[in-house]
Order: structure tokens, then sequence, then C-alpha cells
């Protein structure tokens, strides 16, 4: 099926390791991870996306039974809106002051599927609710670069704001004149996908959202950032695809491939849209599959392969000590004729191997071989193991 993919290693390996990384950083950021349901009410998604986004217009799975009536379900085509439905319906707000959420899991779009854009894809993003202001903004665009750090691959921040619902009004009818744009087209959306800047007017903000994003990049600017090799650029024409976003917006772009591989910025408006009280909000999503695309490095969870050649109640033993004292797990190889087992271990990738044979189990010990030196040394079983 086009835009549909089947992730098994190495890939698979690499969003595994993407989802340890962003759980360790939603701990240290006090993220509560949630589940919701992949399904929604289509409704949910034109009500705080826009009729007239992409992910509405053109992109929206529609789910019913087999053969069954219509019952306004779509696929989810991004998380946000489902956690601020959640909060709502739990009336989470009235016990505490802020929240935030983490979530990982698959988004449905049905779009033109090329590099780093499928139909199902996983995203892993933080809603940070109930604070308004720059400072609140400026934790969690560093807490995006935190996460992001980890894949060893370069990018840049891309700051922005796109100011209030009036700004933005006065901006669509500014842009509206100077675009010949097909009837109905909103400016900003074709702002979005734009490549050519030339000539088109900047928006202009109420002195509010001007003053915060003046203390935003203040915020950024001490924050060292740019010291630990990230870029930040303020592009005035950076917005928006979904209808919910204000005052600050923000991507993380690859150097080496443009490609925005995380975008984020603050919904203060989302609530009241879809029936609740007022709260702020700021959040961000990050594609998981073009993070792996773009990790500097194969994730290795190393392993560690014994090679059992006889004396399977020793192996089994030495394998359960191997796993409970080493960090990362072990593979057993039975049977195998020790040259055929230490190819298909070097094929593998395997830097370690552990070998054992009758003689091994009757003396207490076992060998410990390096694939990539072909150094090798006898170990004890008494003794703890390590690599
Ligand atoms: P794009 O940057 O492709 O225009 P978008 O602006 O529609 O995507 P957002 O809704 O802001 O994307 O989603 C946040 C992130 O999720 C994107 O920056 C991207 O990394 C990822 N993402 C979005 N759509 C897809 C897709 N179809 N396939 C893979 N990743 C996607
Ligand atoms: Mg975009």
């Amino acid at each position: 099926m086009r835009g549909f993919k089947d992730n098994i290693p190495p890939v698979s390996r690499g969003i595994d390791y993407v989802q340890r990384v962003f759980q360790l950083c939603s701990d240290k950021f006090g993220c509560d991870m949630v589940d919701l349901p992949i399904v929604e009410d289509a409704d949910l998604y034109f009500r705080t996306s826009g009729d007239a986004s992409d992910v509405c217009n053109k992109e929206l799975f529609e789910v019913r039974r087999w053969k069954g009536d219509f019952e306004g379900w779509a696929l989810r085509p991004e998380g946000t809106a489902s956690c601020m439905r959640a909060i709502k319906e739990a009336n989470f707000m009235q016990s505490a002051r802020a929240a935030r959420f983490a979530y990982f899991g698959p988004m449905f779009r049905y779009n033109r599927p090329q590099k780093g854009r499928y139909r199902q894809f996983l995203q892993a993003g933080w809603e940070f609710i109930g604070q308004k202001g720059a400072a609140s903004d400026c934790e969690i665009i560093l807490g995006a670069v935190e996460f992001l750090r980890t894949f060893g691959f370069d990018f840049t921040l891309e700051i922005n704001s796109i100011g209030s619902a009036q700004d933005r009004r006065l901006y669509r009818a500014e842009l509206a004149k100077m675009l010949s744009l097909d009837e109905g087209a909103d400016p900003l959306k074709v702002l979005d996908k734009a490549e050519n800047f030339d000539n088109i007017p900047k928006m202009k903000l109420n002195p509010e959202d001007a003053a915060d994003f003046e203390k935003l990049r203040y915020l950024l600017a001490k924050s060292g950032l740019e010291a630990r090799g990230v870029k930040v650029v303020h592009n005035p024409y950076l917005v928006r695809g979904l209808d919910y976003y204000n005052s600050t917006v923000f991507e993380l772009k690859a150097v080496e491939t443009g490609q925005t591989v995380l975008a984020g910025g603050r919904y203060d408006g989302l609530m009241e849209q879809i029936g609740g009280d007022f709260v702020p909000a700021v959040g961000f999503a990050a594609g998981v599959d073009r993070i792996v695309d773009h990790m500097g490095f194969v994730y290795d969870n190393k392993k560690v392969a014994l090679i059992a050649l006889d004396s399977h109640d020793y192996a089994l033993k030495l394998a359960a000590k191997i796993r409970s004292e080493y960090d990362f797990g072990c593979v057993v190889y039975w049977n195998l004729d020790l040259a055929k087992a230490l190819r298909e271990c070097d094929k593998q990738g395997y830097e370690w191997v552990v070998i054992c044979g009758q003689n091994e189990a009757n003396s207490g010990q076992f060998l410990v071989k390096n694939l990539r030196t072909q150094n090798q040394e006898i170990r004890k079983f008494d003794l703890p193991f390590s690599l």
C-alpha cells in the first residue's frame, strides 16, 4: 500500500531508540505519557485544524464499520486536538493549574507519499498546558532541542510569531491583494508552501505579541543554544498549516536536507474552539520517521552473541548470567559449527561473542572474543561478567 511501510530492523531499532530517548526527556521535563485513541470524531479536526487545512480538506482518513454507515469517525492526523479533548472531557484543568502531556504514536494523513512523507507516520509530541508567555515557550523549545540533540545530526531552530487572530486577518487581506490566489485559498497556507518570499510583506504584530516575541529572542540568546551549535533564525514567513496556532511558532530543520523534523507552537485558542474554557498551551510534534532518516549513527543495542557448541545446560546458565549482569541483550546460537557461527555473528555485526562447549563447562570457564580485533580471552564463570 502506497505511503504505508513496515518498520523492521534496522529502522525499527532506530524508532525504538528514539522512543527511549523521548521517554527519558519527557520524564526530565515532568511530562505524563498519555495514550489516546487513534480514532476521533472527524468534527474535532474540522473545529480545530480548520475546514480549509490540508489535513481536513484532502488528507483525512474516514473510518467506518465494513459496509456500515458513516458515523463521522476519522483516523487522527495529529495529536494535539485529542490531548485537549481528553483534558476537557476529564475536567482535568479543574484540579490542575498546569499539565504536561507527552504522546508517541501513529498519525494518518492521505498525502502524496515521498521521502520523509508517509500516510502512516509516527509522531512524538509534548503539550505544555495552562501557562502563557515567552518563558514557557522558551522552556519547551529548549526541551525539543535537548531531545533532538541526541541523534547526531545538525539542525537549525527557526522561530516566528504569528500574532493574534486579528493580526492574521489583516495579514491575510494584505497577502491576498499581493498574491493572485485561487478562490477560497488561504494566503497563510500558500505562504506555508511558498519557496520564494521576494516582495512578500511581513506580518505586523500587536504590541503584546511583539514584546513577547522580543522576550523569547532574548531568552533564547541567553540560553547558550548557539554556543552548543544550534543556530537560531527568525524566519518572518514561518507559519503553521493548522488553524489553531497563535503567537510563537517554531521548527527544527535538519541542516543537511532542509527538512522539518519537529514543529510546534502556541495554541491558546484551541480549548475554546472545542467548547471548553480558555486554557493557554504550547506544544510540539516531532516526526519520528524523519528523525530516524537523519540519525547520524546506526543505533546498535550492543547485543552479545553466545555460541553454544554443546553442554546446553551450562550454556543456558551462562546466558542467564550474562543477561542479569550485562546491560544489553544476549542471543544464543545453538548447535552451529564454530566457524559457521562466527561467520554469522560477524555478518550480524556483533562486536563480542562468548563461546562455550564441553571443555569450558568442565572447567567452569568460557571464551570471550572481540570480532573486530580478533582478541580473545578465557573468563571464569564465578567472576562478574562485563565487556
Ligand atoms: P511538513 O513539514 O511535511 O509540511 P507539516 O507541516 O504538515 O509537515 P506538522 O503537522 O507540523 O507537519 O507535523 C509535525 C512533524 O511531523 C513534521 O515536522 C514532520 O516531521 C512530521 N510529519 C508530518 N507529516 C508527516 C508525514 N506525512 N510523514 C512523515 N512525517 C510527517
Ligand atoms: Mg509544515
